[in-house]
């Protein structure tokens, strides 16, 4: 262990995308570690040369860069415990194993794939636990050399003493294990390379880490771990498994439940801060009722303490209502920006936007109000306000202000456009709208309740069908900015369209 310092790491083996579980280990380990100003390792598990990719590398560090998980020693920051990817610590683990062989706490095993199996089928077929049996632990050192000199294949086995091997978890306490249900497990494998259980014991000790912090599918390494760590010399770190993620069947947490890889809920439009939230609710708790917090609260009010042992269910409702909490307090610039560029990217949008026979909404070659696109899309997204929950839900919502294609809810049309007299009064306001001067929102507005006033009838009698016919709904915000931000010509258009066709 370090000499003092609390040191974390999040060590991912680069064999897929990083997932809902893996980000929450991340996230344990960096919150704990700013919370107590420690360090946080980044550490490549690679040693699984057929599985690992360069891709899922790169898609593990760009999804922490996303949820703003940052580390301060592994890929692109060197630091004193490096090199941070097992591939390139082949050395490390070698001196290891010198030394462990040295000492006669491991044993070259020369057991062939065959033995091994019979072994197991032996085990199996009297119901036992299917264990190595030691019997190269006897091997004569004579016969030991001479065979290593003929380059027979052969991997490295740790000599598990006799006794029990303890240690003791952070949020579930002690545990106890009889070496007896260990068997001598492998640290080198015949093509040269460490082993799980070894390559992270080496590094977790040689790093000076203090806390593992990791999933629970983990803990029946642990005991293994605790062997490789004392056989070196070092310390045992403290441990922390967090509990298992569970889908809505109460099943451990995987694809089939949906997404679980963390850059397609990017692609999903959730934030950062949002999935971070979520994702630290996922095992801990500060009170048991508090759910939203900012990404500085989380870090000032984690605590090790309150990790729970019990499964922790995803339940996708609680992150849509977490996230539509951050995603309201975003920053209107950063709003707009993502919204902008999700509209682009399903084509809503399109680039050459006034060319696609949509008016200045200001009517006419003046100066545009809302100077550009992407200040008109501010302005929706304003009048919007609270209704827009998340990025993913703006293609849909805003699509009316874009597109002719938007839905149109067959219940609106039927409430507010059956009367007789609708088709006169969209036409009347139609005409209106045509007509005001200055097309703003003030001016807009009067126009409507002068025209109510004329026509004897109730503002509301025009403005739930105008609101049906230029947004297809029963609900939207305030009509009169509507009717601004659609601009003179579509609203006119679209009064119009409405008014023939409930006539004809
Ligand atoms: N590389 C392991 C994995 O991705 C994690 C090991 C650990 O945290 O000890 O599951």
């Amino acid at each position: 262990m370090s000499d003092g310092g609390i040191r974390v790491r999040f060590a991912p083996s680069p064999t897929g995308h990083l997932h809902i579980g893996g980000a929450r280990t991340a996230l344990f380990n960096w919150l704990y570690a700013r919370k107590t100003g420690g360090s946080m390792v980044l550490r490549i598990e690679d040693t699984d040369a057929e599985r690992s990719t360069e891709e899922s590398r790169r898609d593990i560090l760009e999804a922490m860069e996303w949820l703003g998980l940052d580390w301060d020693e592994g890929p692109g920051k060197d630091g004193p415990y490096g090199p941070y990817i097992q591939s390139a610590r082949t050395v490390v683990y070698n001196t290891a194993v010198d030394k462990l062989l040295e000492e006669k706490r491991a044993y070259h095993c020369f057991c062939t794939p065959e033995e091994i199996d019979e072994l197991r089928r032996e085990a199996l077929e009297q119901k036992k636990p299917v264990r190595y049996d030691g019997r190269c632990r006897r091997l004569p050192g004579d016969e030991v050399a001479a065979r290593l000199a003929d380059g027979i294949p052969h991997v490295v086995r740790f000599l598990l003493p006799e006794g029990v091997t303890r240690f003791r978890d952070v949020a579930r306490g002690e545990f106890e294990i009889d070496n007896g249900e260990l068997d001598d497990f492998v640290i080198r494998k015949s093509d040269g390379r460490p082993t799980y259980n070894f390559a992270a014991a080496v590094d977790d000790a040689g790093m000076q880490i203090s806390h593992v912090i990791r999933g629970d599918d983990h803990l029946s390494n642990t005991p293994r771990q605790v062997q490789v760590y004392r056989a070196l010399g070092h310390r045992v770190p403290k441990f922390v498994h967090l509990p298992m993620i569970l889908g809505s069947d109460r099943s451990r947490l995987s694809k089939r439940h949906g997404a679980t890889a963390v850059l397609e809920y990017r692609r999903m439009g959730y934030t950062p801060d949002g999935l971070v939230n979520y994702l630290a609710l996922l095992g801990w708790s500060l009170d048991g009722k508090t759910e939203i917090f900012t990404r500085r609260a989380l870090v000032d009010k984690f605590s090790l303490k309150r990790v729970s042992k019990n499964p922790a269910a995803f339940d996708q409702e609680k992150l849509d209502y977490i996230n539509a909490e951050h995603f309201r307090r975003l920053e209107p610039l950063e709003k707009v920006t993502l919204i902008y560029d999700r509209l682009s990217a399903e084509g809503i949008l399109p680039p050459d936007f006034a060319a696609e026979g949509w008016d200045n909404p200001a009517g006419g070659g003046v100066a545009d109000p809302f100077r550009s696109e992407a200040a008109r899309l501010g302005v929706i997204i304003n009048v919007m306000g609270n209704r827009l929950r998340s990025v993913s839900e703006a293609p849909k919502r805003l699509a009316y202000f874009y597109k002719d294609d938007y839905q149109k809810s067959d219940e609106a049309l039927k409430k507010h456009l059956a009367a007789d007299d609708v088709s006169d009064r969209l036409t009347a306001l139609a005409d209106v709208l045509d007509a005001v001067e200055p097309f703003d929102r003030t001016g807009i507005e009067s126009a409507v309740r002068n025209l109510s006033d004329t026509l004897k009838i109730k503002t509301g009698e025009l403005i739930h069908p105008c609101r049906v016919a230029l947004t297809g709904d029963e609900v939207s915000p305030d009509i009169f900015a509507v009717v601004h931000l659609l601009g003179r010509r579509k609203s006119v258009e679209r009064l119009r369209a409405t008014a023939s066709k409930i006539s004809g």
